[in-house]
């Protein structure tokens, strides 16, 4: 089996190494001439543990190919995955399809035999029939299909999600049975070594299956916004919201994951699947009352951190050194897509302050995002030294390590704020500095 997927970005690549990884032949057709080119130098342009390995296997295997030319490739695979970007749109919280529309166009143009193609990309219920539509209006004498495949892996962690998932969710357009049939076919195919290893793989129509995806990021948004609301709270009665979390993890109807208090949730999927998941409720006349709040205070959770700094720096940051350790939205990533430190500090230079950063990989990412006037530190260290007040906000495993009496001989303050709850209150308090984090005492 051999297929093409079209954008070689996180989602693109990582499921492109992984299908490869499974013994199909995948080509990734990536339309970023300098992307493509690191791609085809044997350099992965994201910063994804493990994914090297993997690229650099399947690709010496014959496995794994790159390109920019999809014509060139299209007829002799058997389905098109297409895994581009789906932004916010400007305005109104929608979807922007026209990187999905542009590539099904690409599929039509270039196509000469009826093929499966296949949405990986989040997109909103309707996309995979305006998919299917474009492809009938363009080439009505070819006979595709179309499902919808939606992805659930994490940055930081992608291929043992992918490899590993806790299920696999395909929606598939029966409206003309055979090609439903083909279409289920192949993709079973595809996911084969999964079901050896016993994934669940739930079948569906394309509607549900879209849905899905939107509905599983909305509810873990909204788990993380809850629990962010119980730190607020926590703050206000005296209550520690770890032994709150570890309470209400251990039943299992509540699990454990996405209990963590913090900054406000960021990244590539959660802000912009939740107000995409409004729109579409809003325009289907069933508003989402639930999300729409999760968005809501998600924002102003994000603009409060920036007060929060400055209570500590009592009451002004004006010509104080900050220092931020982490600027990813989360841990093992490059990622910078609506990072919390991204408002946070705009905020403070807006304010006066002067900022050091450091983050272990995000910071090239960084750059192009923040004032100019951001100092980057080459170490956690050297981000601390001579600061006013250190804030943490993003819980990179090497700041857990980070001993209090370092960071007290390399500060000129002693004002923290640990946004990640990484570090042990006593033992900073020990150590002189004034400390706060989320919801604990
Ligand atoms: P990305 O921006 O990292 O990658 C998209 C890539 O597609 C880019 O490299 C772009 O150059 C390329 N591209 C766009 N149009 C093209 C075309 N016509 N031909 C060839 N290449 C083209 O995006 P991403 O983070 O991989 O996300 C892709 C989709 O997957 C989105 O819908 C996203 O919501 C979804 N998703 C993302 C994640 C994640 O963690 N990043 C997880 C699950 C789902």
């Amino acid at each position: 089996m051999r297929i093409a997927m079209i954008g070689g970005g996180y989602v693109g690549l990582v499921s492109g190494a992984c299908f490869a990884e499974f013994g199909t032949d995948v080509v990734i057709v990536e339309a970023d001439h300098d992307k493509l080119a690191a791609l085809r130098a044997g350099s992965i342009p994201i910063y994804e543990p493990g994914l090297d390995k993997i690229v650099s296997a399947n690709t010496a295997a014959g496995r794994l190919a790159f390109t920019d030319d999809l014509a060139g490739v299209i007829d002799s695979v058997d389905a098109v995955f297409i895994a581009v970007g789906t932004p916010t749109r400007r305005g109104d919280g929608h979807a922007d399809l026209t990187y999905v529309y542009e590539a099904t166009r690409q599929i039509a143009r270039h196509a000469s035999k009826g093929l499966l193609v296949v949405t990986k990309s989040t997109v909103p219920v309707g996309t995979g029939r305006e998919v299917a539509r474009i492809l009938r209006e363009e080439r009505p004498e070819l006979a595709f299909s179309v499902a919808s495949n939606p992805e659930f892996l994490r940055e930081g962690n992608a291929i043992g999600d992918f490899m590993r998932p806790d299920r696999v969710i395909i929606g598939i357009d029966d409206s003309a049975p055979d090609q439903g049939a083909h279409a289920s076919a192949l993709m079973r195919q595809l996911y084969r070594p999964l079901y050896l290893i016993e994934t669940p793989i739930v079948m569906t129509g394309l509607e549900t299956a879209e849905l899905t995806k939107y509905a599983a990021n909305a509810f873990l948004a909204m788990k993380v916004t809850f629990i962010n609301e119980m730190a607020d709270l926590c703050e206000a009665v005296g209550g520690n919201i770890h032994d709150v979390a570890r309470g209400m993890g251990l039943d299992q109807r509540i699990g454990r994951k996405f209990l963590h208090a913090g900054p406000g949730y960021g990244g590539s999927c959660f802000p912009k699947d939740t107000r995409a998941l409004t729109a579409i409720a809003r325009d289907a006349g069933a508003p989402s009352r639930l999300v729409e709040a999760t968005v809501a205070i998600n924002e102003d959770r994000k603009s409060a951190m920036a007060e929060r700094v400055i209570a500590l720096c009592d009451g002004t940051v004006r010509g104080k050194t900050i220092a931020i350790l982490g600027l990813t939205f989360k841990p093992d990533t490059d990622d910078m897509r609506e990072a919390s430190s991204l408002p946070l500090i705009h905020r403070l230079i807006g304010e006066g302050a002067h900022i050091k950063a450091f983050d272990p990989e995000g910071m090239r990412a960084a750059r192009p995002l923040l004032p100019e006037a951001v100092i980057y530190a080459s170490s956690a260290q050297e981000a601390a030294t001579e600061a006013d007040a250190l804030v943490v906000l993003t819980e990179w495993n090497e700041f857990r390590a980070i001993a209090p009496a370092k960071l007290k001989a390399a500060m000129r303050g002693t004002a923290i704020a640990d946004f990640r709850n990484i570090w042990d209150p006593a033992a900073l308090r020990d150590a002189g500095f004034t400390y706060r984090s989320i919801g604990r005492p």
